[in-house]
């Protein structure tokens, strides 16, 4: 019988995150953790002890921890659990990357304003904007390595079931679902979540082309005709393979409205996230619709459709090579 835990966050506009206690043994392991909370003096702990407890548990009972990705949402409690209880962390080897910058966070900031800049983002909003990861930091106990280093594909034994690794990069590279042939139940993470659509995020130096890494996982987990998603947000729901196509729908909408604007005109990534996302005012709406727009630009740069030039105040402009090999309707 798997728990659910929802963790109140409350900052950067995450109300929650799920953390699933599923019984391994006379212990048991957990799925994600939340944050770590500097301004509470248990440090966050209590809210996930008390989850623990409502189950059946107690704190010094896991003996394991999956982090379905590395952002701080997710694993930033990681660290203390680790030192409180002595647990296994086990996550994809791809999330070196995120703890690599959570490492060195200025230079993390200094690339995301060098990416911006490129861009074509004022210099007043780019810092701004590359504050993000400052707004986070607060939140992670500490740098943690994984104790397994997954890679997909994996089996993880829990409690008598078996658990399938799907590796699912978009939303984050080293993000990884479990999935249980036999219950037909998907830990999805941030894959899949109820309601709204991942954003699928470009970083320099991450994945080169991420939206079709998510289209492409997506299709995985579909395969796989899940009866139940338990989400990193929200509620479980059961329409897996609708959702899917909800959201596939979604990204290819998006695409097409980006290669036609940028058909019409040569546009910089500034000025598509505009038309993509209106209403993004606030930073972390505008830095969202920023990335987002990256991710759509280079998944039609890597189908051909699209080309980069950069202009005389060096700011990169992209262009249509009128290749239709370009389609995202493939
Ligand atoms: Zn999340």
């Amino acid at each position: 019988m798997i728990s659910r835990i929802a963790l109140p966050i409350g900052v950067n506009a995450v109300e929650s995150v799920n953390c699933y206690v599923l019984p391994d043994g006379d212990r048991v392991t957990i799925v994600d953790c939340g944050v770590w909370r500097p301004d509470l003096a248990d440090g966050g702990l209590g809210a996930l002890e008390a989850g623990l407890e409502g189950a059946g548990y107690a704190l010094r009972d896991v003996s394991r921890i999956v982090v379905t990705h590395a952002h701080i949402d997710h694993y930033g409690l990681a660290g203390r659990l680790m030192e409180v209880t002595g647990a296994q962390l086990v996550m994809h080897t791809m999330t070196d990357l995120d703890c690599e910058k959570y490492r060195h966070p200025d230079t993390a900031r200094a690339r995301r304003r060098d990416t911006y800049a490129d861009h074509g983002v004022s210099e007043t909003e780019r810092t701004d904007l590359a504050d993000h990861l400052t707004r986070w930091l607060p939140y992670l106990h500490s740098v943690v390595e994984a104790s397994q280093r997954l890679r997909g594909g994996e089996e993880l034994v829990i409690g008598g079931d078996r658990w399938e690794v799907i590796h699912t990069p978009g939303h984050s590279l080293g993000h990884v679902c479990l999935f249980s042939a036999s219950t037909r139940v998907l830990l999805s993470g941030d894959h899949l979540l109820p309601g709204i659509t991942p954003p699928v995020t470009f970083e320099r130096g991450f994945d080169a082309d991420p939206l079709r890494s998510y289209l492409d996982s997506l299709r995985a987990v579909a395969d796989r005709r899940p009866d139940l998603v338990q989400p990193g947000h929200g509620r479980p729901f059961g329409d897996a393979v609708d959702r899917i196509e909800a959201i596939v729908r979604n990204k290819l909408r998006r695409l097409e409205k980006v290669r036609r604007a940028v058909e019409e005109r040569p546009s910089t990534v500034t000025e598509l996230a505009d038309l993509l996302v209106a209403k993004a005012i606030l930073a972390h709406q505008r830095q969202l619709a920023i990335s987002e727009t990256l991710s759509h630009i280079a998944y039609l740069r890597w189908s051909g459709a699209v080309e980069r030039r950069t202009r005389g105040d060096g700011v990169y402009e992209w262009y249509a090579t009128g290749a239709r090999s370009g389609s995202p309707m493939r």
